[in-house]
């Protein structure tokens, strides 16, 4: 019988880390396993004192979207009819401008701000702020009511 080598070439690093599941506002507790800097499983956080394991398939599953070669890595503006890639500035740069020429053409109500319950607080106290300080309104709501 031959025996088994393990090089530190051949080694992994495996580290688990916990978290939270932002796919919805129950908030499982989530366990994620990552081996050489890459995630290769999500699994439901046994100690976690409300889920106490268990987890759907969103919760599970959803981390695959990372790896996806359709997900976006970079802002894309639409040019003669074509989505083609831009600088975060740029894009900023666009979305400020038609905002302030949206304002200016149909005055501060012209405006409204969906927030999400898969949004995390700071998220939506700053998409309070920015309704009411930026854009000049409280035209906000978000799909948490039932
Ligand atoms: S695992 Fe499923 S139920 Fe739990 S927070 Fe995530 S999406 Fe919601």
């Amino acid at each position: 019988m031959s025996e088994l080598v393990i090089t530190a070439e051949m080694a992994v690093d495996t580290r688990q880390a916990s978290t939270i599941c932002g796919f919805c506002g129950v908030g499982c507790g989530l366990t994620i396993t990552v081996e050489d800097g890459n995630i290769t499983k999500v699994t439901g956080e046994k100690n976690n004192p409300s889920s106490k394991g268990e987890a759907c398939i969103k919760g599970r599953e959803g981390w695959r979207h990372l790896y996806s070669d359709k997900r976006l890595t970079q802002p894309l503006i639409r040019k003669d009819g074509e989505l083609v890639p831009a600088s975060w500035d740029e894009a900023l740069d666009l979305v400020a401008n038609r905002f302030m020429e949206i304002k200016s053409e149909y005055g501060e109500d012209a405006f409204g701000v969906f927030s999400s319950s898969r949004s995390t607080n700071e998220l939506n106290y700053l998409a309070g702020r920015f309704i009411r300080q930026v854009l000049g309104n409280s035209n906000i709501d978000s799909c948490n009511r039932a």
